[in-house]
């Protein structure tokens, strides 16, 4: 213990005072700014047309809008015409749309995820050639790793890309990817080595695949439980011919890089689980002062208060897990730990709050007139 105190005595002495800023929970102006911007946006122009697209259809005009006003397309590099946004200003993003539908919100950030491995390991002209054409036109692209055998388990996915010359042929079957109906180009995990004892981590290559090449065939749109505007579909690749120029990095590196993309991807799903859990503690706050039993508002009731009180603090904490995430990864420090913390925590987080704020709701909370039901659809 002497030694202890000492160090830190003597710590404080070679400065003159204690260096305290450590830690700061404060953004930056910029960031406000982001935050706030998105925040009206979802507010305005997503949450008034929620309900309607979740019995619709894709929303092209939101999109469309989002992509004017910047919310699109958020870590393109600067020269390939992108923000270069980092994953904090991401997650400030994500939470707030997501407040407002997180179908949508999965809609307008999805290529986000498509683009991190191009962003990630991507060269130059791979960059400049496939980013910068979404930063010209709003173009969606689509992360294509899953498949109808293998989601969890993506070591073992079973698409084949055989070299030819100086191309490869694709076939193989991908499932539940999203926008895969409208993508103008897709990343492709495939299997590069007949070898059957090759380690995943040498075996699978990742490539960029032009939406319009030959032999994709995109299957129907999938009807979800929730986030149903979200277009999320199968798409096959029968013989489908990609340069070798289109492999990201090198044969064999697709497994690192698919999954470092999750890397910067991960903190902003939890950011959106978050925004939707806000949206759900807003609702039921307000249904609960308004709705009265037994001559006092349902908010007067102990049980109600401690669901909303519970709802509150397992938003802050998971507010601050997703913003730990996103810190870390800016700071260039690898965040698998806190990101994937971020994401399962938060994920239950909306899970929890969108079923307490049902059960506030009573009877009304089982009903498409009311706000919740689809949060709880969303939440899963
Ligand atoms: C709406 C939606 C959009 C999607 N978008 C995309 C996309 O854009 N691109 C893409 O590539 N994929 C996408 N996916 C796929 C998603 O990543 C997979 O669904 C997910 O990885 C799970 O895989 P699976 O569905 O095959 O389930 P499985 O892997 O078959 O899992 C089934 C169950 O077993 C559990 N389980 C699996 N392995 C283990 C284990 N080792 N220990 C304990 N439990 C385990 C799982 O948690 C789950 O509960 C999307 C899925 C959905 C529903």
């Amino acid at each position: 213990a002497d030694g202890i105190s000492f160090t830190i005595r003597s710590l404080f002495t070679a400065q003159g005072k204690l260096q305290k800023s450590g830690v700061s929970f404060e953004l930056s102006d910029d960031q406000r700014s982001i935050q706030e911007s998105a925040q009206r946006f979802a507010r305005e122009e997503i949450l008034p047309v929620a309900a309607h697209h979740d019995k619709t259809k894709f929303p092209w005009r939101l999109i469309k809008k989002a992509w004017g006003l910047g919310f699109m397309n958020l870590h393109v590099p600067q020269f390939c015409g992108g923000m270069d946004f980092g994953s904090m200003e991401g997650c400030l993003i994500a939470e707030e749309l997501a407040y407002g539908c997180s179908g949508i919100s999965t809609a307008v950030l999805a290529n986000d995820l498509a683009q991190a491995p191009v962003i990630y390991a991507g060269n130059k002209e791979q960059r400049k050639k496939y980013l910068g054409r979404m930063i010209e036109e709003p173009l969606a692209c689509a992360y294509g790793v899953t498949e109808p055998e293998a989601g969890s388990d993506v070591a073992s996915i079973q698409t084949k890309a055989v070299k030819k010359g100086d191309e490869y042929v694709i076939n193989g079957q991908k499932m539940w990817i999203t926008n895969a109906g409208i993508a103008d180009w897709f990343f492709v995990l495939a299997r590069t080595s007949s070898d059957g004892g090759s380690p995943a981590s040498k075996s699978l290559t990742g490539f960029i695949v032009d939406g319009d090449s030959p032999g994709i065939v995109r299957g129907k749109k999938e009807i979800n439980m929730g986030q149903r505007c979200s277009d999320t579909r199968g798409v096959t690749f029968e013989d489908v011919v990609v340069p070798a120029s289109n492999v990201l990095g090198q044969e064999g590196a697709g497994f690192k890089i698919a999954m470092g993309a999750f890397d910067k991807t991960r903190s902003a799903i939890g950011a959106g689980a978050i925004g939707l859990a806000q949206r759900a503690l807003d609702e039921a706050s307000k249904y609960s002062m308004e709705r009265k039993t037994m001559g006092v508002p349902i908010a007067k009731h102990q049980a109600v208060m401690f669901m909303l009180a519970e709802m509150a603090m397992s938003i802050e904490v998971g507010r601050m897990s997703v913003w730990r995430a996103a810190w870390t990864i800016d700071k260039g420090i690898r965040n698998t730990y806190y990101a994937s913390i971020a994401k399962a925590y938060c994920s239950d987080i909306a899970n929890k709050c969108a079923t307490d704020a049902v059960q506030i709701f009573g009877g009304n909370g089982f009903n498409t007139e009311y706000p919740v039901e689809k949060l709880m659809r969303d939440a899963k």
